[in-house]
């Protein structure tokens, strides 16, 4: 027999929303076992049924425990690494397989966009939870090297949602739009996949939706009536209009508008690669540029701007929220991953840009919650993990350490890299140091611990910081392997004194991921001091939009 209970719970705004739960009752005598299947499904019973019976036919217990454990071995096994405690990598690892989830049944019928059961097939099955404001930064690049297959279906997944809900999703729960975040980064996702030459999916039908993407347009969107003006707000409208959004008219205006400009020269990488009209290539360059309008020269931060074209006044670098989303100007005014060049040049040089990056760092963990009313805990985790203003337990600032690459001094980026992975990534049931967001934060620490990040997805580059290990192989679904050797790795010896590819000096800031997925062997030398010689000439600097694409 089973019991319903239905209830409610009080959530922090004091609202409460409906539960439900169901208790099953078993008559079991003293020390009885009682094996349970249970399906799931977003479709019906019947499909929940057909899931359970065709993924767990039998009633071996020991066999599913088998086939669980040999299934995660398989996927955890893509990257060897050699190091007495592994926990903590991965665990990372772990958890970047968790989401996007299959969400097609075994019959082939799965919950569309538009919230009607749709008859698809296993072949090409539908994934569903799209954390994309935090994913495209890192998970999705990740996947690019352990796992492009897979990463393909996503990519057709998301070009399924836009077609069957009218957009790309921002932030896709069980096939429901949701006006979570900002951006529209499904585009990034597709885009970086398809400059690294992984193309099994209709680029030209993926080209439009990013363009519906970028436009105002709320017509022919089918999401709740409450989270249109969050899917679509008019943020776009005033950024292809006016180059910005006015703090006056928009709130998190300032982040929205960054990370527009990156999706925007995303757009243009792909319609330059589509071989689109000039005219519109040029407007996308145009729009990626459009990050320049929020630069206030005197404070050397991206500030809130008026409609009337001034800038917020009072301006407080320390105020999370309000023009920024989740986050400060301090962890905002690196949103620009497509040109930090241009970023230098408005920060008056590589000295300036450097010194603003070190503030990061020495500016106290002071805030202003006002335009929350309580400290929100991506706030509270920045105070307990006491690293100044730098908020590794939120997204936004992700990428900031790898900046000191394209100011020639790289070796801050190793320096910081290290302290971060020491002190924000523990063994332990807290062991993350914020929301660790469907594998954004640890796709991070996989991606550093190798000694590499993708600061720019839509570039084949990642951008360098150290390994963590002596040792590390990676084993591409290619069939071909690179093994990364730092045999003096050590936690004194952590800069890069020298390395060398496939025997050849190396002495580039980056690594493309076109060459790495060749295979071969990445030789680093450690040492306890930073090489003061070594990444300091800017034609081994990492891609930035105003110097690489002047070149053309
Ligand atoms: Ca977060």
């Amino acid at each position: 027999s089973y019991t319903l209970v239905t209830d409610s719970i009080t959530m922090d705004n004091g609202k409460r929303l409906p539960v439900c739960k169901v208790l099953l009752h078993f008559n079991t005598t003293k020390d009885e076992q009682v094996l349970v299947k249970v399906g799931v499904s977003a479709v019906d019973i019947a499909g929940a049924r057909k899931n359970v019976e065709s993924e767990i036919p039998g009633w071996d217990f020991d066999k599913v425990r088998k086939n669980a454990r040999s299934a995660w071995n398989q996927y955890l096994s893509k990257i060897d690494i050699t190091k007495d405690d592994k926990t903590i990598f991965y665990t990372a690892l772990y958890h970047t397989a968790i989401s996007p989830n299959l969400f097609t049944d075994a019959d082939g019928r799965y919950l569309g966009m538009d919230l009607e059961v749709h008859q698809g097939d296993t072949i090409n099955p539908l994934y569903t939870v799209f954390s994309l404001w935090d994913t495209f930064r890192a998970l999705h690049p990740l996947m690019t090297i352990i796992d492009p297959d897979l990463n393909n279906q996503f990519i057709n997944s998301l070009i399924k949602k836009h077609q069957e809900g009218g957009i790309y999703p921002m932030w896709d729960l069980g096939s429901n739009y949701t006006g979570t975040m900002i951006g529209y980064h499904a585009v990034p996702v597709i885009v970086d996949a398809y400059m690294k030459g992984y193309r099994n999916f209709d680029a030209k039908e993926a080209y439009k939706a990013s363009l519906r993407a970028a436009e105002y347009d709320t017509t022919g969107i089918k999401c709740p009536a409450l989270v249109l003006p969050h899917l679509m707000p008019k943020a776009k409208y005033y950024k292809n209009a006016i180059g910005y959004i006015p703090c006056d008219r928009e709130n998190e205006s300032v982040a929205k508008a960054l990370e527009y400009a990156y999706d925007d020269w995303c757009i243009y990488k792909l319609a330059k690669e589509l071989k689109r009209p000039k005219k519109e290539i040029n407007l996308f360059a145009k729009r990626a540029m459009n990050y320049k309008n929020l630069f206030d020269k005197e404070s050397k931060l991206m500030r809130g701007r008026n409609e009337d074209g001034t800038f917020q006044s009072p301006f407080n670098p320390l105020k999370w929220g309000d023009a920024f989303t989740e986050g400060n100007s301090w962890h905002y005014t690196w949103s620009v991953f497509h040109d930090p060049q241009g970023l230098i040049d408005l920060m008056g040089g590589k000295d300036s840009f450097v010194m603003m990056l070190d503030s990061v760092f020495a500016v106290p963990p002071l805030f202003d919650d006002s335009y929350y009313g309580q400290v929100i805990h991506e706030i509270r985790e920045m105070q307990i993990m006491n690293m100044g203003n730098y908020a590794h337990g939120n997204q936004p600032i992700q990428h900031m350490i790898y900046l000191y690459n394209y100011a020639g001094q790289p070796w801050k980026a190793q320096y910081w890299v290290r302290d971060v992975m020491n002190k924000m990534y523990t063994p332990t049931p807290d062991g993350y140091c914020g929301d660790e967001d469907n594998g954004q934060t640890s796709a991070w620490y996989v991606f550093s611990a190798l000694g590499f990040y993708p600061v720019a997805p839509g570039t084949t580059q990642y951008v360098l910081g150290a390994p963590l290990f002596k040792k590390a192989t990676l084993h591409f679904e290619n069939g071909k392997n690179l093994v990364i050797n730092a045999p003096e790795n050590s936690d004194k010896n952590i800069y890069i004194e020298s390395m060398s590819f496939n025997g050849v000096n190396y002495t580039k800031n980056y690594l493309d991921h076109n060459e790495l997925l060749k295979g071969g062997v990445l030789d680093i030398k450690m040492g306890d001091k930073p090489n003061l010689n070594r990444g300091v000439n800017p034609e081994d600097f990492p891609y930035s939009f105003s110097v690489d694409e002047k070149k053309k």
